[in-house]
């Protein structure tokens, strides 16, 4: 039975970049050696990720100014990173999930954190709108999308401090202006690559403010300098992302994704909606996820809960039981996820509705 896999992450990848990611197991750039055991400074991964940097400045239309790194840690590592490098006297969080507390919680270490709104009161599920942030703080945080509450931010904010934000699952989904942004980063595998490779495009200009030591791991200017070739990359996903990269530009990009992904959205959203048995768990339009998309069973069907997860694993649907903090279901329906998967699902959902 085919498998439609709407895993948030780790999550689905391209056909393309598991058969090249397969063929540079087996025999790398034609070195007749497997990528698993060739030097990172041998000349034929250096093109690797030199290539991959360059599609990533492509596809992102990132300007001048700007440098592309690939990390180890995942995002999780740069929750750090980011006020280690750029915290001087107070920093501007907004809280709209797990993955921004955690931010939050980290930037904290360093001094003064201004929580300027927070949807904490509301289980995450909406996106705060009316807030203002310190014009004297050294940066403002974002998470651009909520892959647990399925809420995201869809348009680049303007907030007059150096804006930064994790967009670990919704990087090369959605247009993006990067000069709005003073660093973006997130963990490969929810749209690029498998774990093990976190990406930060850092703009230069913002480094070299503070006055604390920053061990030399963890600070940016080491990797920009060293073409984040300082100590050993995650080769390997590195090498997965960089098929990934290929496979989006020859997809036609960031806008094709766009277009797709909004219909894959639109069809599910309305299905959530139209059903008796659901209801998405976003309730405003404008707040909901392109990209993972909850939804929970209607009050009067709530003990139809585990059947419904229970027929659609038998129907060959992977992955859709929502985080333990939401309950409910959870489609992630990243860009390598085919509309065709989306469309079984809504099968799924109306047939298990004609069932009840
Ligand atoms: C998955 C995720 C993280 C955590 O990523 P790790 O690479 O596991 O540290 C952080 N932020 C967001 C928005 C995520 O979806």
């Amino acid at each position: 039975m085919k498998k439609h896999n709407f895993y948030a992450g780790p999550s689905i990848l391209s056909q393309f970049t598991i058969d090249n990611v397969i063929e540079g197991v087996r025999d790398f750039a034609g070195t007749g050696l497997s990528v698993l055991e060739v030097s990172h400074r041998s000349k034929e991964f250096v093109a690797v990720n030199d290539q991959a940097q360059a599609l990533f400045k492509e596809l992102l239309e990132i300007p001048d100014g700007y440098h592309v790194l690939f990390l180890g840690g995942g995002a999780s590592l740069q929750f750090t990173m980011i006020p280690m490098n750029l915290f001087k006297t107070k920093a501007a969080y907004l809280n709209t999930g797990s993955w921004a507390s955690k931010a939050l919680k980290e930037a904290k270490i360093y001094g003064e954190v201004v929580e300027v709104a927070s949807s904490k009161d509301a289980n995450f599920n909406y996106i705060p709108r009316d807030y203002s942030v310190p014009s004297d703080a050294d940066y403002f945080h974002i998470t651009t999308n909520n892959t647990i509450y399925g809420t995201e931010i869809k348009s680049d904010l303007d907030v007059g401090i150096p804006l930064v934000a994790d967009m670990s699952s919704d990087i090369f989904s959605r247009r993006i202006d990067v000069s709005k942004y003073a660093i973006i980063y997130g963990g490969a595998q929810k749209n690029l690559a498998p774990s093990g490779v976190a990406f930060a495009i850092v703009k230069e200009d913002i480094l070299g403010k503070v006055d604390r030591a920053i061990p030399t791991m963890l600070d940016y200017k080491t990797h920009i300098d060293k073409e984040s070739m300082f100590n050993t990359p995650p080769v390997l996903p590195i090498f997965a992302a960089f098929q990934t990269l290929k496979w989006l530009k020859s997809n036609g990009g960031i806008e094709a994704m766009n277009k797709v992904n909004v219909e894959k959205a639109d069809m599910l959203y309305s299905e959530i909606e139209r059903n008796k048995l659901f209801v998405p768990a976003v309730s405003k339009d404008e707040d909901r996820s392109i990209m993972n998309i909850c939804f929970v069973m209607t009050d009067e069907y709530q003990e139809l809960e585990q059947d419904f997860n229970s027929f659609a694993s038998s129907k060959g649907m992977v992955g859709i039981k929502g985080h333990r903090s939401v309950g409910g279901f959870r489609a992630s329906t990243y860009n390598a996820l085919p509309t065709e998967s989306v469309a079984a699902l809504i099968d799924v959902m109306k047939e298990f509705e004609s069932n009840h």
